[in-house]
């Protein structure tokens, strides 16, 4: 696909990011680029199945779910980082590859209860990060419908980690490695 092709070709690798051992996939240069971005919010935005909210999880997540809720007509939600939402908040603690870290969303003010929620983020690696937001959803009354992220690091098996959490939601990655 175009979008394949563009992360393929544009994405900036690190070594030992943001630690030893860990290789890192940076797609600041896939989005800077006007095709690049184009042709992965226009993949992101033809994911089936019906979704009515479209959830991006910071920060880059925010980037793609902006487009692509824009694109299908849907409402976005942002899933934030720990400490940045006023309390109430809906909170879940994970496990990186490196550390711990923590995704809120808000306790009130927001009802999610029967909302289909597409989730986003720009990379999978251990699955933490995408099951903590699928718990997050579902713990908000709402049903994930799908997953997506633009590029999946499959040799870090987060795949099952991310279905179990999400309810068997399927899951696309626009370019797996
Ligand atoms: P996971 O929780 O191990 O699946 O890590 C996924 C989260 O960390 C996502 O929010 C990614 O943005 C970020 N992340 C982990 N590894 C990488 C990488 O190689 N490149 C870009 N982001 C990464």
């Amino acid at each position: 696909s175009a979008a394949a092709a563009a992360v393929s070709r544009l994405t900036r690798w690190a070594d030992d990011f943001p630690v030893a051992g860990v290789r890192f996939a940076d797609l600041t240069p896939v989005f800077a680029e006007a095709t690049g971005f184009a042709a992965v919010v226009d993949a992101l935005a033809e994911i089936g199945p019906d979704a009515d909210v479209i959830a991006g999880i910071d920060a880059r997540g925010f980037l793609l779910g902006g487009g692509v809720a824009n694109a299908r007509g849907c409402g976005l939600l942002a899933v934030r980082k720990g400490g940045k939402l006023p309390p109430p908040v809906l909170s879940r603690e994970y496990d990186l590859e490196y550390g711990t870290a923590r995704l809120e969303l808000p306790a009130d003010g927001l009802d999610l209860r029967g909302r289909r929620v597409l989730i986003i983020d720009d990379v999978l690696a251990t699955g933490g990060t995408l099951a903590a937001a699928a718990e997050l959803v579902i713990a908000a009354g709402a049903t994930v419908v799908a997953t997506a992220v633009v590029l999946e690091l499959s040799f870090l098996g987060g795949r099952g980690k991310v279905a179990e959490a999400s309810g068997m939601a399927p899951l696309t990655a626009l370019l797996q490695l």
